[in-house]
């Protein structure tokens, strides 16, 4: 059994997640908040289901959320440069192939 890099925190069911905090549990994924941090405890929205609160902050990470959906994750879309990306975009932006 090969265990996978990272696991998505998705993929865990609340009442197995009571024990993690995903600001120090690296192999599990976590949706960023507005500033771009890992939020700590995700899975507080969608245990919310049909209470009638819309939108609220997350009290863990801050970021606006909507009660009864997943967590929503703020992750800057793939044009903000990362070292593994920024080889493509280079590419992309090259003036000759414009
Ligand atoms: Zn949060």
């Amino acid at each position: 059994m090969t265990a996978k890099l990272v696991q998505a925190w998705t993929d865990i069911d609340p009442k197995d997640a009571k024990e993690i905090d995903l600001t120090r549990d690296l192999h599990i994924s976590a949706p960023l908040n507005e500033m771009g941090e890992r939020c700590p405890w995700p899975w507080e929205p969608q245990q919310l289901v049909g209470a009638p609160i819309g939108q609220f902050h997350c009290s863990y990470c801050g970021a606006m959320v909507m009660a009864g959906m997943p967590h929503i994750d703020y992750a800057p879309d793939e044009r903000v440069l990362t070292p593994e990306n920024l080889t493509s975009i280079f590419e992309w932006c090259e003036p000759s192939k414009m």
